[in-house]
């Protein structure tokens, strides 16, 4: 045998059968999803399941069909070369992550009021707008960092509370990002996570002359089930304002993406498929918008208690059935990324990535705000973030370098043990995420939507 034509099942690949027969293909170091009807399938599952096998890809050796079956297996990256060291690869995408210099990601709070009182929300919504020094302290941050490092990528997503309840803020700041950018030449982008009540066409319209492109709205199923979990502060309905609004963004021109989430629990999850119903109507296939289903969990604060929460695989089987309904209504998944190669990080993860407080407090993570383990700095008007360097390596080093289940885990390149640090650092467990412990019914609900879209597609 030739070397170079010599293969080996890398150690990232994963085949899953699949219930309508034929299998599904997967490697985490690539992100390549793939559907092998039977029965090829079988030839598929008899060439990688023991990864040990090696095999020859030379046709005088394989015969034409093997042969040609290893190469495009090989070009795929579900085999690899017999010498190929796959580890180091996967390090590489780790280390090249947290040494990332030339960009910041920054999720500002302008201000950690609502106007909303969620059933389930973990905020106390004590601080009011962003203090005048703490806005002198990020715009000098953004000034700091590019002096020193040559900034080419600035990241901005607007959090609250209710961002748009301090949007005055917001349009203070950002003129000044993208002014900067544009002088310096540094890529901008900037998002907003909002409840959607305030967005209407005008605040919209403004959000995207601003440069704030990526939307995340919520509804949490129809009228009935929506206002009873999402309510406005004092009591009242907000469905039909955030769906006029919704309404609003599809008749628009503007150029944006949203992606509209729902929070389930058992008791909203029945009613979720005639919201998915009502929304289909209103976007109409416009690929601008996607959308996110996620548990309702106990994520800390007053409210734990009575929070009814959707967990395990109950959970995950109950999100894969919503992204079937909501493909029959042309709203695609906003959750494909989860499979790529870092893809399920989670941002508290990058040394590069803080949480900006309305006070100049610096978190790394969005959700334990008054974890002290979470305050890893404090930002002066100067642009000094004044960290912590030892709470900083809790968020950014603790992952699957010092893990030995990590490095042994197929889905390293994807999650590199850092789905979510905050797991690690407050029950000292591995964060496996969902997609990774059911990613049977993931790959197959993966490959079954991407069929449907190629059919949708096939059929206009
Ligand atoms: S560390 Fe965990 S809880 Fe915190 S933002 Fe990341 S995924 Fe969410
Ligand atoms: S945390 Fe879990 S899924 Fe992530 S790399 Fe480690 S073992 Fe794999």
């Amino acid at each position: 045998m030739s070397s170079n034509r010599v293969f080996r099942p890398s150690r990232f690949t994963i085949l899953t059968p699949h219930d309508a027969g034929g299998a599904v293909l997967y490697n985490s170091l690539r992100g390549s999803v793939f559907y092998v009807r039977d029965p090829l399938a079988g030839r598929v599952h008899d060439l990688l399941h023991n990864r040990s096998a090696r095999f020859s890809a030379d046709e005088a050796e394989a015969g034409p069909e093997r042969a040609r079956l290893i190469t495009a297996l090989a070009e795929r990256g579900y085999v690899v070369p017999e010498d190929h060291d796959e580890g180091a690869e996967a390090k590489e995408l780790r280390d090249a992550r947290l040494q990332r210099r030339d960009t910041l990601e920054l999720i500002l709070m302008p201000t950690e009021s609502c106007n909303f009182r969620c059933t389930y929300c973990y905020e106390d919504f004590a601080l009011g707008r962003m203090l005048s020094g703490v806005r002198e302290g990020v715009r000098e941050l953004v000034r700091r960092r590019h002096a020193e490092g040559g900034l080419k990528a600035l990241r901005v997503s607007w959090f609250g509370g209710e961002p748009l309840v301090a949007f005055d803020v917001i349009e203070e700041l950002s003129e000044y990002f993208l002014e900067f950018a544009a002088a310096n030449g540094i890529d901008y982008r900037a998002g907003m996570t909002t409840n959607g009540y305030l967005l209407t066409p005008d605040v919209a319209e403004r959000c995207v002359d601003l440069g704030i492109r990526q939307l995340q709205i919520t509804l949490d199923g129809p009228r009935h089930s929506h206002d009873a979990s999402r309510p406005l502060m004092g009591g009242g309905a907000t469905f039909d304002d955030i769906v006029a609004n919704v309404r609003g963004l599809a008749e628009s021109g503007l150029d944006f993406s949203a992606l509209l989430r729902t929070n389930f629990s058992p008791s909203n999850v029945g009613s979720v498929p005639e919201l998915l119903e009502e929304l289909g109507g209103i976007v109409d296939g416009d690929d601008r918008f996607q959308v996110i289903f996620r548990p309702v969990g106990k994520w800390g604060g007053a409210n734990d208690a009575g929070t009814e929460t959707a967990t395990g695989r109950e959970a995950e089987d109950a999100k894969l059935a919503l992204y079937h309904d909501a493909q029959c209504h042309d709203l695609p998944s906003g959750d494909t990324r989860t499979l790529r190669p870092g893809g399920s990080v989670c941002y508290a993860a990058n040394p590069w990535s803080f949480l900006i407080r309305p006070n100049g407090i610096v978190n790394k993570c969005t959700v334990a705000l008054r974890d002290a383990r979470n305050m890893v700095g404090r930002l002066s008007p100067d642009g000094a973030l004044n960290l912590d360097d030892s709470l900083m390596r809790l968020w950014t080093d603790n992952d699957e370098a010092h893990d030995t289940g990590c490095q042994a885990c197929f889905f390293r390149p994807s999650c590199q043990g850092a789905h979510c640090p905050l797991i690690r650092i407050q029950d000292g467990v591995r964060p496996c995420p969902p997609q990774k412990v059911w990613i049977g019914p993931n790959l197959r609900t993966y490959a079954d939507l991407a069929a449907e879209r190629a059919k949708a597609a096939a059929d206009v």
